[in-house]
């Protein structure tokens, strides 16, 4: 007979445990499944940080998902009783003109957002760890960014989901979701589940069941240990993201928190090689880290160039960098979350609110009609 459920969330990382835990704080019956433990690291959800905005640059449409996220981060740090959001604030840094200027702008612009602009020389004065601006280079501060801690958000997220009423299913793979009258079948090995909407939130491994446009793709994070005698805490190299001197590259990162190394990536730039989620390379292998080596040599003085720790992750990349939230058809029995670009964990609390709203025909708490997973449609029939 296999188990039924109003609403089966599939996937309980950073979209989807906190998708199965509003849809049980409203009291629904669900069921959360994942091929994984919560917090694990074979996804897109590792790491340790992540970098939390409320200016996005992105999208000035993602300021009420990073507000609305804000709150539940911090329902989650009350119910878990850990630290998951660090409010840190964040410098953006480069010319006027460039994406990561007008976005911020954008952005805060539009919803009144309390971001504090810097000239070159006060940069440099609050800033001693960075290295080389670009001449023109400006800086914006947005006091409402920080850092968050993805594996404990995660975990916190299923622990409220559970203790809401939901059922958790770990260690279990979905071999597919399939139509069943009204409603659909999620296929299990150990038995199926029946369920009037199926929450899709399975991060690099949704294009395998359902036909969404999105490119799984192995990144390599690092970390970087402060020279010696050197200071790089986050109180001298805050969260940032800026142009690498003479490159145009973004860089994106953090200095030290207590205990831990600093933070550098680069900004994954596509086209993307599309990965086999299943199959990901996870040793970093020598050479790869060279080109983030020589960025941090040029930008940061009080860091090791050479990165201290590296480990792999996996992106899902959409063709136009905005998420995927929304049913895939008129029937709306399937609501996929994903399609993380990059930046979706800050947001992700409120993107699984906003699947569980469109999961029982609540109106979204926002306009999230740039995230429609359907706006490719023409140009993938075309
Ligand atoms: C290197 C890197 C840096 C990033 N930096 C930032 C940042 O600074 N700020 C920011 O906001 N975002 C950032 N992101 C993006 C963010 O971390 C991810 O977008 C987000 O965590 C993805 O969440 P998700 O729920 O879509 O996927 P995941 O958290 O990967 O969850 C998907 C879940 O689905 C499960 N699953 C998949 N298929 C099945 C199946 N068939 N059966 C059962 N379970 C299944 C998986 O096991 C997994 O638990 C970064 C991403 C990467 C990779």
């Amino acid at each position: 007979m296999g188990e039924r459920a109003d609403v089966a969330v599939v996937g309980l990382g950073a979209i989807g445990s906190s998708a199965a835990w509003r849809l049980a704080a409203r009291g629904r019956d669900v069921v959360g499944i994942d091929q994984h433990q919560p917090g694990h690291a074979w996804g897109g959800s590792h790491g340790r940080t992540r970098l939390f905005r409320v200016a996005c640059l992105e999208h000035p449409g993602l300021t009420p998902i990073a507000r609305r996220a804000r709150e539940l981060w911090r329902e989650l740090e009350a119910s878990s009783g850990e630290e998951l959001l660090l409010e840190t604030g964040a410098i953006m840094i480069g010319r006027p003109g460039s994406r990561i200027i007008e976005g911020t702008l954008a952005a805060a612009r539009e919803h009144d957002l309390p971001v504090e602009r810097l000239t070159a020389d006060e940069l440099e004065r609050w800033l001693p760890g960075h290295a080389r601006l670009e001449p023109g280079d400006i800086g914006l501060w947005d006091p409402e960014a920080g850092i968050l801690r993805p594996e404990a958000a995660i975990v916190a997220a299923v622990d409220a989901a559970r203790a809401a009423g939901a059922r958790i299913r770990t260690g279990e793979r979905v071999l597919a979701i399939e139509p069943d009258g009204d409603g659909v079948v999620v296929r299990l090995a150990a038995g199926d589940v029946r369920a009037r909407r199926v929450v899709l939130a399975a991060g690099p491994w949704l294009g395998q069941l359902a036909d969404v446009p999105l490119v799984p793709h192995r990144v390599v994070m690092t970390w970087f240990r402060a020279r010696d005698g050197h200071d790089a805490s986050i109180d001298r190299l805050p969260v940032f993201i800026r142009t690498a001197p003479g490159t145009g590259q973004w860089i994106w990162g953090h200095g030290a928190l207590a205990g831990d190394l600093a933070k550098v990536g680069p900004e994954f730039d596509g086209p993307f090689e599309p990965d086999d989620p299943d199959a990901i390379d996870r040793e970093v292998h020598a050479g790869e880290t060279d080109g983030i080596a020589a960025l941090v040599a040029a930008t940061f003085p009080d860091l090791e160039p050479e990165p201290a720790e590296s480990t792999t992750c996996t992106m899902a990349h959409t063709p136009d960098g905005q998420f995927l939230v929304g049913p895939t058809d008129a029937s709306g029995r399937v609501v996929v979350a994903g399609g993380c670009s990059g930046h979706s964990f800050k947001h992700a609390a409120a993107l699984g609110e906003l699947a569980a709203q469109l999961a029982v025909d609540e109106a979204p708490f926002t306009d999230i009609g740039f995230l429609d997973p359907r706006r490719f449609a023409a140009s993938r029939v075309a």
